[in-house]
């Protein structure tokens, strides 16, 4: 396991909305010591926490349960359909306290909505033989504006706002932890905000596309990933300028590529490469860097 310090940042979900069987929906653990914090919420999210503490990432908690603290980057579904599981295994599985949820303008009323939604699971639970303490599947919601979000005595967490089109409520995080810094994109085309964030980072976990599979899309999706995603071109650029540490690429689109869609990891790799000499990986679940 690739990490020397005592922060480690550890790929749950590294996939899109495309269920891809191999990749699970985006989220990704920021470890510090003993604490961890989680970026996102998508599918899969705790079988892959659950797959990162039996490969050793113990302070992770089996199912989750040492998870007390969640960020999420904007309310696109395939970032938050795992946010049941979030609130749910992890308390059938003996957390006994709330866990507190910091996101957009929304995330509030969508955990209203999914603790309605799952009452009866909860009453079972909680009455009778089942004993389950309420507290475990409470949710202290922050609906957050750019600035420092977070702060404890691993970790500062400052929200900026990033570029997602009609999604304005967007956020990518920076994490100051006592040995690094680690910058999240969360979904965006390229930002002014994000390079100001990440300048001489540690990692820089950032999403993209391939020119090669962009080529292959109709206008429409070609105008979308424009609006919405980040280049390969773009992504040398941003990191030319930003020169992290490490670059890992992440939510590897292939917006309007239909479900035959090639995979173009080695590609998109090579198209980053030539323009930018940095070291630069593409993400995969389970990876810990
Ligand atoms: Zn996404
Ligand atoms: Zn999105």
């Amino acid at each position: 396991m690739a990490s020397n310090g005592t922060t480690r940042v550890v790929m749950l979900g590294t996939g899109t909305p495309r269920p891809d069987p191999s990749r699970s929906g985006p989220a990704t653990a920021i470890v510090v010591g003993d604490t961890p914090y989680l970026i996102d919420f998508g599918a899969g999210v705790i079988r892959r926490t659950t797959a990162a503490y039996q490969n050793g990432v113990t302070a992770l908690g089996f199912g989750g349960i040492n998870i007390k603290t969640a960020f999420l980057t904007h309310l696109h579904s395939d970032h938050t359909i795992g946010y049941p599981d979030l609130i749910f295994t992890p308390w059938v599985m003996g957390r006994n306290e709330p866990i507190d949820v910091y996101g957009p303008k929304g995330i509030a009323a969508m955990t209203d909505n999914i603790l309605k939604a799952w009452q009866v699971d909860i009453d079972g639970r909680a009455g009778g033989i089942g004993d389950h303490d309420l507290a475990g599947c409470k949710v202290n919601t922050h609906e957050i504006a750019p600035g420092v979000v977070y702060r404890d005595r691993n970790v500062t967490v400052t929200a900026f706002s990033v570029q997602h089109e009609e999604m304005v409520d967007s956020f990518g995080f920076r994490f100051d932890t006592p040995d690094r810094v680690i910058v999240m994109s969360g979904d965006t085309g390229p930002t002014q905000t994000l390079i100001d964030h990440s300048r001489g980072c540690d990692v820089l976990i950032h999403e993209a596309y391939s020119m090669a599979t962009y080529h292959c899309v109709s206008a429409r999706a070609q105008d979308y990933r424009r609006r919405h995603h980040t280049s390969s071109i773009e992504l040398a650029a941003i990191a030319n300028e930003v020169q992290p540490e490490l670059l890992v690429i992440y939510h590897r689109s292939n917006m309007g590529g239909g479900a035959a869609s090639a995979d173009s990891e080695d590609v998109l790799l090579d198209e980053i490469r030539a323009l930018y000499k940095g070291q630069v990986v593409a993400g995969h679940d389970l990876d810990v860097f």
